[in-house]
């Protein structure tokens, strides 16, 4: 059942939302060759709880950490760690902030030095994509509107979209309904209505876009062992067109 957000639950949401940029803006500048993934963890949620807030993901069915941290073939679902970052990683960073009963979700890739002119095209192209999402959208919208738009962006580019992960509604839970799905076509799924908050999430692969679990149960990895990236931001529908409460 989709829930729509009422204007104070959206503004709670927002709060949320600026949390989430001010961890974005710490921690890009962070990401270089040198840095573990704990490092990045640790400073992420610093930042959270110094804002009165609460890592969403940290005990969520038993996540053990405050982001979801990729690396490279990695495509999302890595647990921070010791491993050292170097120069040309793509490393993925995805978070959650809870405040006041409500979340927020997303994610960026950033590449670790310097990388390769496809990976940083790679790269581009998630944020690219949930763009194109955001620009499909007009009042009787469909997600499959969406989600077709998205995936055309990615594969007109050269790449796959993972079938396995998918977007997701957002609110007092994490994932709510609907699933938005990164590919599809035009016309299917729920309306969208005002109040709907989604997490909108397109997940590239260099390569095919199979992926698999490794044997930690949550790191999702592609198949082929080829780079990914990740892109994510939670939005809302409003009567004014949508907002992006997790990015300016
Ligand atoms: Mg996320
Ligand atoms: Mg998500």
């Amino acid at each position: 059942m989709i829930e729509l957000k009422s204007k104070r639950e959206i503004e709670i949401m927002a709060e949320a939302g600026l949390v989430m940029k001010q961890v974005f803006a710490s921690i890009e500048p962070m990401v270089k060759p040198g840095v573990t993934t704990r490092e990045l963890d640790e400073a992420a949620e610093k930042i959270i709880r110094g804002a009165g807030a609460k890592p969403a993901f940290k005990g969520y069915r038993n996540f053990p950490a405050t982001a979801c941290i990729s690396v490279n073939e990695q495509v999302v679902h890595g647990i921070p760690g010791p491993r050292i970052l170097k120069k040309g990683d793509i490393l993925s960073f995805d978070c959650g902030v809870l405040l006041q009963g409500y979340n927020v979700d997303a994610a960026r890739s950033w590449a670790v030095g310097t990388v390769s002119e496809v990976h940083a095209k790679l790269i581009r192209t998630a944020r690219d994509s949930f763009l194109a999402g955001l620009d499909a959208y007009k009042p009787g919208s469909r997600i499959g509107d969406l989600s077709s738009a998205i995936q055309q962006c990615i594969e007109s580019a050269g790449f796959q979209v993972v079938r396995d992960f998918v977007g997701h509604g957002i609110g007092k839970q994490i994932h709510e309904d609907p699933q938005v799905p990164n590919y599809g076509k035009p016309g299917r799924g729920a309306r969208i209505e005002c109040g709907l908050c989604l997490a909108i999430e397109p997940m590239v692969t260099e390569g095919h876009y199979a992926v698999e679990m490794l044997e930690d149960g949550w790191t999702v990895v592609t198949q082929d062992k080829k780079m990914a990236s990740h892109y994510e931001d939670t939005i809302v529908f409003t009567e004014q067109g949508v907002v992006n409460l997790t990015c300016d």
